[in-house]
């Protein structure tokens, strides 16, 4: 053996020895589970994973990892579309291991491990009719997804995920492991609530939870594309006139070849009014009568689980596609702005790139702006996001230049440059800065106090003041 092998594994030894977890080397068998991520696109290898079982395997990687002068990054989900989890030749932090979700049906609440899936917290809700508002696809990261901010089809009626984020423990870089909560350590707290990953590695989550299903309603409408402005307009009457329990989104997209979806409208390009109701039938009913009457080329309108409507996208966003995502939001929706966006849709060149509009109001616009550090307006009427997918890496860079240009084209109506922090493909310090507004200073003092040598830094990072 040869003195540098010698030295590389003494290396790592001592991490194997101060871990209960594995860690992975990349010629390991089970390494390319701890380094796989969801974007297709991005090639990156870490030297080392470190599949954590504790927060205290969290705390000895975090010491080894600094010791030995590695580039850190940490792995919820591996749903970062910029593919934050990993650097090359750096450490993984892994948090796969860690995915026990307890729910107390009692206090609806419920504990949720750092590197579980919304599948998982959702299933586990669930088995008490009860459940967190969280993203639209339940193979992402709770996670990621929480410390940005966390939006889906329950936050008109129960806000972010962070505004119902209860406490977490989490491992600080010098190893110490606390929790944060409105009482324990209340600045970390504020700042774990959008501030992303970068005060230290949450190894649990405390929600609290509302009552939801288990059955709810879906409507989906969807219009052809020569109708692409009109459906929009009408969506954003009927989402600018929606109940509180009931969410939603439009969706410029291509028809999924489903079987609710006749033969001949399979991958037809179009948009989609998605609503998702949680009242009743008969509320449901009358809710949805106005997109009904407007003659889609074709409606999917039925009750079906919460866990299913959960699940419904997943299919849509599959393991491995090459993606990029740009957005920001907006304060209105003006007719020019839906004319630049059904241009878009019309000039779209891959059938799996969408344009999507996530209305916001209800109880997301409920909480002050200051009471969290969410990268985001709290009076934004929309997220619009332009997600270019595609399944062959031939075709990337057309589909990014499509994402770029029409993001170009609809910024003169953004409510500026800054954006949802977790659907940033590229974590440009401007947009990022701007995202946080007036907010980055605190989060940068935050910052100071828990990672004065800015340690977590692959994410949209908040520098040391
Ligand atoms: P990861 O790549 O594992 O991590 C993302 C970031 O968080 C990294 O910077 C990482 O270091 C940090 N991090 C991860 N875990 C921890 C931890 N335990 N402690 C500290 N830092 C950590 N967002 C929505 O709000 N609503 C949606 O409906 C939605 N849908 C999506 C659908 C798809 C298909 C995809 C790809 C993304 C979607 N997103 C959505 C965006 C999503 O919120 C982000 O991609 C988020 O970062 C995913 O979290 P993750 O844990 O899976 O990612």
């Amino acid at each position: 053996m040869s003195t540098t092998t010698n030295a590389m594994s003494s290396w790592i030894d001592a991490l194997r020895a101060a871990m209960d977890g594995q860690v992975l080397l990349p010629d390991d068998p089970d390494y390319d589970r701890g380094a796989l991520i969801w974007n297709g696109a991005i090639d990156r290898s870490p030297a080392v994973v470190a599949r954590c079982a504790s927060a205290a395997d969290v705390a000895a990687a975090l010491r080894w990892g600094q010791e030995n002068g590695l580039d850190i990054a940490v792995r919820g989900g591996g749903h970062s579309v910029a593919g934050a989890a990993v650097i090359d030749g750096g450490m993984t932090i892994d948090l796969s291991r860690l995915t026990e979700v307890v729910v107390d049906p009692v206090a609806r609440r419920a504990r949720c491990g750092g590197g579980a899936t919304l599948a998982k917290l959702d299933a586990a809700c669930q088995e008490h009719g009860l459940a967190v508002p969280a993203g639209t696809v339940s193979h992402t990261g709770v996670a990621g997804l929480t410390l940005g901010g966390g939006f889906g089809w329950l936050t008109p009626m129960a806000g972010l995920t962070i505004d119902n984020l209860i406490s977490a423990e989490v491992v600080l870089v010098d190893g110490r492991i606390v929790r944060a909560s409105a009482h324990e350590c209340p600045d970390l707290f504020w700042a774990l609530r959008g501030g992303g990953g970068n005060f230290g590695v949450v190894t649990e989550f405390e929600f609290q939870l509302h009552a939801v299903g288990p059955m709810v309603h879906l409507g989906m409408f969807f219009f052809e594309l020569d109708r692409a402005e009109e459906a929009i307009r009408l969506g954003r009457k009927f989402f600018a006139d929606g109940p509180r329990n009931a969410g939603g989104a439009m969706v410029g997209m291509n028809a999924p070849p489903a079987p609710f979806v006749p033969e001949t409208a399979h991958f037809a390009p179009g948009v989609a009014l998605v609503v998702a109701g949680f009242g009743t039938a008969d509320e449901h009913a009358a809710l949805i009568a106005s997109l009904r009457e407007a003659g889609p080329l074709f409606e999917f309108v039925t009750p079906m689980p919460y866990v299913a409507l959960q699940q419904m996208l997943d299919e849509g966003a599959p393991w491995g596609v090459h993606s990029y995502t740009k957005g920001f939001y907006l304060d209105e929706l003006p007719d020019r702005a839906i004319d630049v966006v059904a241009a878009a849709l019309r000039a779209k060149p891959s059938p799996m790139s969408q344009v999507l509009l996530f209305p916001f109001g209800g109880a997301f616009a409920d909480v002050p702006d200051e009471a969290t550090a969410f990268g985001g307006r709290r009076s934004a009427t929309y997220a619009l996001v332009i997600d270019a997918n595609v399944p062959d890496p031939r075709m990337f860079d057309a589909e990014r230049q499509w994402a770029r240009s029409t993001w170009d084209a609809l910024l003169p109506f953004a409510a500026g440059v800054g954006s949802y922090v977790n659907m940033m493909s590229e974590f440009d310090e401007d947009r990022v800065r701007a995202s946080y507004g007036a907010k980055y200073e605190r989060l940068a003092l935050i910052k100071t106090v828990h990672d004065p040598r800015n340690v977590l830094r692959a994410n949209a990072n908040i520098k040391p003041a």
